[in-house]
């Protein structure tokens, strides 16, 4: 058995913090392996409540839908990694919570998670903490042009990001953060980005997908596409700290870790997820097993699956706004499918979907 812990007998309860794509299609594998499904999510008409048994519509601080929503769960689960430490920790003295508030909590904060990389003897772009202009310039002197300044929490897909060039006022850059603490990291230039996405059991048993290459636009996923095209060496390295990662977290369930790659293959860790993530996308189709089903077997003590890509070559691609959605829908193809995320409005740059293009079957 995986589970460090007793298995969850089947038609046992999920809680899930978060009502995104990403609760949905957890919901959406929990169900196939028969579990109910509850989501908790401040926003109401939610696409993962949606497809749930029972949404919770309440805050985040709301300490007795918190309790009421532990109560009717046998464990609790994450999408979002944005829920309030507290909250979760709230959780945790009720019933089990997978992953645990320590994954979640070193991977908040962007300077707490580069601090915690670094001391396991990985590397990441260099950074200074931001909590005033001196110290902006002073970081500058140091690390130099170009730079990127990101709030240290709150951030995803690009938001909560300005890029520094040389000879730019970086008092400009500090007044789009709005007083928010913030990191400056180097520009890193990089070969390519990958990420690692991989599940692990409360055993410590670790089953990781392939190395995913990774394109993105604007600060937003676009493109994810296995294989990644990169030398042995440097995925078995991604693989290993990617592992080394979700050891030292002690964690439960899926875990994704984004990298840059230099020229010569050398590795830095971008950004750790302790979630399932936009770029196991692909395992939906290509693997018995997806990072969603994973995640599931994982925090309910069940055997892990198998991770092996069915196919020579896969790529996700990312839909995004309302054009992209139409597009995907009337040209999707028979290699190809489409996975919508119902969600009621079609904003700019607003994840609506992904489909998945499989190539050729996988020699073993
Ligand atoms: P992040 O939210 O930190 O993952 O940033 C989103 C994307 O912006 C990354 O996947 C990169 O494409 C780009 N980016 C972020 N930080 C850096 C950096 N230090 N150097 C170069 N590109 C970066």
């Amino acid at each position: 058995m995986s589970g460090g812990f007793s298995p969850l007998a089947p038609g046992a309860t999920i809680g899930i913090l978060g009502g995104g794509q990403l609760g949905r299609m957890l919901a959406l594998s929990a169900g196939a392996m028969g579990f109910d499904v509850r989501v908790f999510e401040p926003e109401a008409d939610c696409p993962a409540g949606r497809v749930a048994a029972a949404h919770v519509c309440a805050p985040w601080d709301d300490e007795a839908a918190l309790k009421a929503f532990a109560q009717a769960c046998d464990v609790v689960t994450f999408e979002f990694e944005n829920v309030p430490g507290a909250s979760l920790r709230l959780l945790e003295t009720l019933k089990p919570v997978r992953p645990g508030a320590r994954s979640l909590e070193l991977t908040q904060d962007r300077a707490v998670e580069k601090r915690f990389v670094i001391d396991l003897g990985l590397e990441t772009a260099p950074f200074a903490v931001v909590d005033d202009l001196t110290d902006l310039a002073e970081a500058l002197l140091v690390i130099g042009a170009p730079a990127i300044l990101k709030t240290r929490t709150q951030g995803y897909d690009g938001k909560g990001q300005a890029r520094i060039q040389p000879f730019d006022d970086p008092a400009e850059a500090l007044a789009t953060l709005e007083g928010r603490p913030a990191i400056v990291e180097g520009f890193v230039d990089f070969a390519c980005e990958v990420s690692v996405v991989l599940a692990r059991g409360g055993d410590g048993e670790i089953a990781a997908y392939a190395p995913t290459r990774n394109v993105h636009r604007d600060g937003i996923l676009s493109t994810s596409t296995v294989p990644a095209d990169i030398a042995e060496a440097t995925a078995a390295a991604a693989v290993e700290a990617a592992t080394r990662i979700a050891h030292a977290l002690e964690h439960v369930g899926v875990l994704a870790v984004e990298f840059f790659v230099r020229d010569g293959g050398q590795i830095l860790v971008n950004e750790i997820a302790p979630r399932v993530h936009n770029s196991g996308h692909w395992t939906q189709d290509a693997c018995l097993a997806s990072q969603f089903d994973n995640h599931v077997r994982a925090i309910a003590g069940w055997p892990l699956g198998d991770v092996a890509s069915r196919h020579a070559h896969v790529c996700m691609e990312n839909l995004l706004g309302e054009e992209a959605l139409r597009g995907a829908v009337l040209l999707s193809g028979p290699d190809q499918a489409l996975h919508l995320y119902g969600k009621r409005e079609a904003r700019a740059g607003r994840k609506m979907g992904h489909l998945v293009t499989v190539r050729g079957a996988q020699s073993t």
